[in-house]
């Protein structure tokens, strides 16, 4: 590394699956981490859908580096054709993976990153930038607060807690703030939430697989709760792009969860809103009034309770004090927005890359995993897992393996082409990888 300050340790910031790949990189490499994870536990995020079962397969869910790593201590590799849940993701991988006497030492659970800058360096200023630490502004959850120095950073801290709001402008709603505590910006666990939404009126807003998730926990709710009303809120109307690609799906998984909620819809047990582009929430006397345009105009539709599954976006605010080249529609890293923008690809086609797409003008800073994709929602964790090996290869100079970037990925099936009669313009197959995922099909109503 040409950074003079060698001494200092790389600093992770996020210790869910790619933050964690990416410390089993360094440490593979010889490298300290440190590694900040804002809450009480690793994989966080993951834990708050711990019941939601994954589309991808073990094969596809386990860091390279990790899995050495957790092997040579005695792990098995769980059955790789099993899907996993987030919650297993969490008790038979990621937290045994923290919990290594590689990575324990290196790791601050409750730490929260607020800011990042370079030692006695604003934005501003070129003199020595590159060379100055880094300077990590931390909060811990027990009130201490703490500025860590780091000579490289990267930023693996997800968009799961920053949901878009359910405004369809990409603001939130009249109404929206004030009525949050009767909306939920997650996914429902029929067991742990059914005080909450069994016998209600519940609208979903949404059309990823996130919302197909949230949709079928309700169903799951309506079976000994038959007085569950359940309500599907989206700004578009091709329903075929919401089911996704049935059997041409390589996921078998993800398939079967579109075509079960076809099921659950045509059976007449969900009333369909679409389109229906929400601008208002507002007090009614017997519940919530949510008001939406329509093609014919406005509809208010009365519930009691809201779940949001509108997508996420990255916290930039973190990063204001770094030279970042940010995509000014994706908020991504600037290089990728041309493969995953779903403007363009609404198949998710996206090639192999790494350290060089991923590079930012802020020298040995890197933004990985979920939020390198910004709001895109075609992230998959094995483009995530080799993003960080690339990463740390160029960090220690190794750039020929950091320039080898390689990525076998599942097809989906499905494609803005096959479903709008477009073309095929966007899903060139040979050298580029097709998948779907989250909240893709939402993109292009
Ligand atoms: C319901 C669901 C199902 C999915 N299924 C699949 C699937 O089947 N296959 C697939 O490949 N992908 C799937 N994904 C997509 C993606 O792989 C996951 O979202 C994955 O968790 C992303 O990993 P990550 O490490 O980038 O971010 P995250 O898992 O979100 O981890 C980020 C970590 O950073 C921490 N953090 C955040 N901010 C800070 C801060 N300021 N300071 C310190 N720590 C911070 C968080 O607490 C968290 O632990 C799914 C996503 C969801 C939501």
């Amino acid at each position: 590394m040409s950074n003079p300050t060698t001494s200092l340790p790389v600093a992770v910031i996020g210790a869910g699956p790619v933050g964690l790949a990416a410390a089993s990189h360094l440490i593979e490499r010889g490298e300290t981490p440190i590694i900040f994870e804002r809450g009480e536990q690793v994989g966080a995020n993951m834990r708050d859908w711990a019941h939601v079962r994954m589309f991808s397969p073990w094969e596809f869910t386990v860091d390279s580096a990790s899995a050495r790593l957790l092997e040579s201590h005695g792990w098995q590799h769980p059955p790789k054709a099993e899907l996993p849940t987030g919650g297993q993701m969490f008790s038979q991988y990621l937290k045994p993976l923290a919990d290594l006497p590689e990575i324990a030492p290196h790791l601050r659970l409750g730490a929260r990153v607020v800011a990042i800058t370079r030692r006695g360096t604003d934005k501003m200023k070129d003199a020595g930038r590159d060379s100055a630490p880094f300077a990590l502004h931390i909060e811990y959850s027990d009130g201490r607060e703490a500025w860590v120095e780091a000579r490289a950073v990267i930023d693996a801290t997800g968009t799961w807690q920053t949901p878009n709001p359910i405004g369809s402008g990409g603001l939130p709603a009249v109404g929206e703030k004030r009525h949050s505590d009767h909306i939920l910006y997650s996914i429902p666990d029929s067991e742990r939430h059914r005080a909450r939404f069994a016998n209600k009126r519940v609208m979903v807003v949404g059309s990823g697989h996130s919302a197909i998730n949230a949709l079928l926990e309700l169903a799951k709710l309506q079976d000994d709760s038959p007085d569950t009303r359940v309500y599907w809120a989206m700004r578009g109307s091709n329903m075929t792009r919401v089911y996704g690609g049935g059997e041409d799906d390589a996921l078998p998984a993800r398939a079967r969860l579109g075509l079960k909620t076809r099921e659950w819809v045509d059976s007449g047990m969900v009333t369909i809103l679409s389109p229906f582009r929400i601008s208002e929430i507002s007090k009614a006397a017997d519940g919530l009034s949510v008001t939406g345009e329509t093609s014919d105009g406005h509809q208010s539709v009365i519930v009691d309770e809201i779940i949001a599954a509108t997508g996420a976006r990255p916290d930039l605010d973190m990063l204001r004090e770094l030279r970042l080249d940010i995509d000014s529609s994706l908020e991504s890293t600037r290089a990728l927005a041309p493969m995953i923008d779903p403007n363009i690809h609404s198949c998710g086609t996206v090639r192999p890359h790494g350290e060089a797409e991923l590079r930012q003008p802020e020298k040995d800073f890197y933004v990985v995993g979920m939020k390198s994709y910004g709001r895109a929602p075609t992230f998959l964790l094995a483009t995530g897992y080799e993003q960080v090996r690339s990463v740390v290869a160029g960090l220690v100079g190794d750039w020929e393996a950091a320039r080898d970037v390689q990525l076998n990925l599942p097809q989906t099936g499905v494609c803005s082409s096959d479903l709008d009669g477009e073309g095929g313009a966007c899903c060139a197959p040979s050298a580029q990888i097709t998948l779907l995922s989250l909240d893709a099909i939402r993109i292009k109503t």
